[in-house]
């Protein structure tokens, strides 16, 4: 079990900062996500958190104690790749024995103790095989039976499941978060898969071009986004923006857009400017008698709801609403938004408006 606590941590190689100064902290316990597109930085900063990778500045504190600088084989942590490598010539046993007998651990306990992990994993039966015949999904059970038979503190987890396909991708993430739920270790997890993080983050740090752009919960991530690039990220179809030039007063809970007054959540400050309008497609309802209005472009069907594609005055946007709806392409359709979830963001910064 342990608390992870990231200051300032800064991570160059050579003139290109890979990671920028960040901060966040990870409760003990947690299914902590870094998530991100290809390059923002998130493989490194797990590194750094494993010991494989040294900060150029800033600690990484494990239960209280500043470890940034410690060797990795000092901080207790395991580390699940995604090119998991298995001992090919050892049975599936003698690769989740490897770690215990490798640290001397007497031979009867090294049997209970991959007994008890088989059991958990749920590969008691092929515990006599040699992997090269193994499955994709029973391969990964390996390398996490590897992984968590010598209880580590902490598992640091890199894209495990990309090199899955899609639907056995989202059994081994159920089974894996299940696993999790079972033995209440912190683990830090590495996708650039949105579905995938806020399916199984207790919490989620977006990062950017080595820079963080949002730290909480999925549900904070997704209804509060706190900057666009966050709100582009999260989401299919993603957040839609509306640009247009306007002001809010302090306090003001409606914006007016292309001549209409339309609500939205009580900005605590003023602000004259550039503007995006955010709105997630499925807070737009069509109806008759909406003011703000659209033109219908195309109806994608999804079984129980339907995309559809508008274009309005102030650019193309998509609403998720019920298949059952009739709409016809062409047609001129009136927009409801439900101002509570709207999120206006200041368009220069991309920072949303507080
Ligand atoms: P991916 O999912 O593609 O691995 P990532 O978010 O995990 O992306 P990192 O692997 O942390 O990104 O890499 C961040 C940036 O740092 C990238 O631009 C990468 O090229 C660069 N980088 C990583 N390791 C090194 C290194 N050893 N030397 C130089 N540059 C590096």
């Amino acid at each position: 079990m342990a608390e992870i606590v990231i200051r300032n941590l800064r991570k160059e190689f050579g003139d290109f900062t890979a990671v920028q100064s960040s901060s966040f902290k990870i409760e003990d316990g947690e299914f902590f996500m870094l998530l991100g597109p290809s390059g923002c930085g998130k493989t490194t900063t797990l590194r750094m958190i494993a010991g494989l990778e040294l900060p150029t500045d800033g600690e990484i504190y494990i239960d209280g104690e500043e470890v940034g600088r410690q060797p990795a084989s000092k901080r207790d942590i395991a580390f699940v790749f995604q090119m998991f490598a298995l001992y090919p010539h050892m049975n599936v046993r003698k690769n989740i024995s490897y770690p215990l007998v490798s640290q001397g651990m007497p031979k009867h306990q090294v049997q209970e103790k991959v007994a008890e992990v088989a059991q958990i994993l749920g590969i008691t039966k092929i515990l006599d095989r040699p992997v090269g015949g193994l499955s994709g999904g029973d391969r990964q059970r390996v390398a996490l039976g590897r992984a968590i038979v010598r209880d580590p503190k902490a598992f640091m987890m890199d894209e495990p499941l990309g090199a899955l396909d899609a639907e056995f991708r989202e059994h081994m993430a159920e089974e894996l978060r299940a696993l999790h739920d079972r033995m209440g270790a912190t683990t830090v997890y590495v996708t650039h898969d949105q579905l995938e993080a806020m399916q199984m983050g207790d919490k989620i740090v977006v990062m950017n071009h080595g820079v963080i752009e949002q730290f909480g919960t999925p549900q904070d991530i997704y209804d509060k986004p706190a900057t666009m690039f966050v709100a582009d990220f999260i989401g299919s179809p993603s957040m839609n923006f509306l640009r247009f030039h306007g002001q809010v007063l302090a306090g003001s809970t409606s914006v007016s857009i292309h001549h209409d007054e339309i609500s939205v959540p009580r900005l605590q400050e003023p602000f004259e400017g550039d503007m995006v309008f955010g709105i997630r497609p499925e807070h737009i309802a069509l109806t008759d008698t909406g003011t703000y209005r659209g033109e219908v472009l195309a109806a994608e069907y999804l079984g129980t709801t339907q995309i559809v594609t508008l274009k309005t005055a102030n650019g193309e946007l998509k609403a998720r609403i019920p298949s059952g709806q009739p709409v016809r392409v062409g047609e001129y359709v009136g927009l409801d938004f439900n101002g509570a979830t709207v999120t206006l963001f200041d368009n220069q910064s991309g920072r949303a408006l507080k």
